[in-house]
């Protein structure tokens, strides 16, 4: 069976960003507003000739209530079914109580969780990434999806964890 990554984090951290980077292609919807992906979207993606499924998820959000905690069910659902999560924080933001709540949810999977503090768009912003060390998640992997920085490190790494 073809393996499976899920990608998981708040909203508009930029995981539909990260997702099309990784797929290579537009195809995961990108949006200014938070919550557009509603359920667990699957992509067929392949990196050093080896393939992979990616799921792109909608933002995993605790106690939330109506849409919002039905996406969340499903963000759960993605992280379950996976062999290797990929959790997306913002470094522009740093780590949020949210945050932290969705690393209990990730601890209580027993799934292998990479790291990713996206939108380091910069040098300085890359730096900022230290503090997310906080999370007890490990080595933060500093990428900006949106420009392709240290995607390649990332997907490099999400293939040893599969
Ligand atoms: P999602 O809700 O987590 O799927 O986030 P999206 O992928 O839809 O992105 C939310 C917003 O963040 C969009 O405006 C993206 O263009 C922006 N974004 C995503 N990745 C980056 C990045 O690496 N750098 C910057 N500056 N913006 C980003
Ligand atoms: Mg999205």
């Amino acid at each position: 069976p073809v393996p499976v990554v899920a990608v998981v984090g708040r909203p508009n951290v930029g995981k539909s960003t990260l997702v099309n980077r990784i797929i290579g292609r537009r195809q995961a919807v990108v949006e200014d507003v938070p919550g557009v992906t509603r359920d667990r979207v699957p992509y067929d993606a392949q990196w050093n000739g080896r393939r992979f499924t990616v799921v792109d998820t909608g933002g995993w959000e605790p106690d939330a209530r109506d849409r919002a905690a039905a996406i969340a069910a499903q963000a759960e659902i993605a992280v379950q079914t996976a062999d290797v999560v990929v959790f997306v924080v913002d470094v522009t933001v740093g780590a949020t109580d949210v945050d932290e709540a969705a690393v209990k949810m990730l601890r209580r999977s027993h799934k292998p969780v990479i790291l990713v503090a996206n939108k380091a768009d910069n040098q300085n912003l890359e730096m900022e990434a230290v503090s997310l060390w906080s999370l007890g998640l490990g080595e933060p992997h500093t990428i900006s999806a949106l420009h392709g920085r240290g995607s390649g490190d990332l997907l490099d790494d999400i293939l040893s964890a599969l």
